[in-house]
């Protein structure tokens, strides 16, 4: 997607060669207009699936998952990662490793908003190691739902999630995928 490229290319901020920051528009400070067109290209690439959900991780994955949502009609759940009493008993469970935290935690989503009825567009913001989706595809199994394919808005491909959901078949479409980071600059497939 040539928009989001030239966004990044204008306003990411490369720190060393793996971690790339995108706060001005995606992270911290929220770019709605370029969601919109985000939401508008998820939805012409899955214009012929049927999709019931939309599927995401707190928190950063909230925000763009909400807007994609709109052009589906569709309501969002989202992965809990942290525990609370609000939280109903009954829940699906899976541990992630956070590559940008470097800690495990677990992600949790109530058993009351997933279920075997369910086709699922999972959508997150980045795709690193693949964890992350991992995460979320054992709970929608557990769940019983059919995962309809992830969307990613930033795929960094010298980190191998990408192709190792690939090479299970699942559908995977990102809109910007990053093959390398040098000297600041970033380089795209
Ligand atoms: P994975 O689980 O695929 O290893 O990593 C995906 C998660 O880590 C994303 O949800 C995102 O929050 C975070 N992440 C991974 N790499 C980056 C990065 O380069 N920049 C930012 N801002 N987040 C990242």
């Amino acid at each position: 997607m040539d928009l989001l490229k030239e966004r990044i290319v204008k306003d990411g901020q490369v720190e060393g060669s793996e971690i790339l920051k995108v706060d001005s528009f995606l992270n911290h400070q929220i770019d709605v207009e370029l969601f919109n067109e985000i939401g508008k290209e998820f939805k012409r690439l899955y214009d012929q699936e049927e999709i019931t959900k939309i599927l995401t991780i707190e928190a950063s994955g909230i925000g763009i998952a909400c807007i994609v949502a709109q052009y589906f009609n569709v309501p969002v759940v989202f992965a809990k990662k942290t525990e609370s009493r609000n939280l109903d008993k009954e829940t699906y469970e899976s541990e992630v490793y956070s590559f940008t935290k470097q800690k495990s935690y677990r992600i949790r989503v109530s058993k009351k908003y997933l279920n075997e009825k369910d086709k699922i567009l999972v959508i997150d913001d980045f795709l690193a190691n693949g964890k992350a989706a991992f995460g979320l595809k054992d709970i929608i199994d557990q769940s019983g739902a059919t995962l309809k394919g992830i969307g990613i808005i930033i795929e960094k491909t010298f980190q191998p999630g990408g192709k190792v959901l690939r090479e299970q078949g699942i559908r995977l479409d990102s809109l910007a995928r990053v093959k390398e980071m040098k000297d600041g600059q970033v380089i795209f497939e």
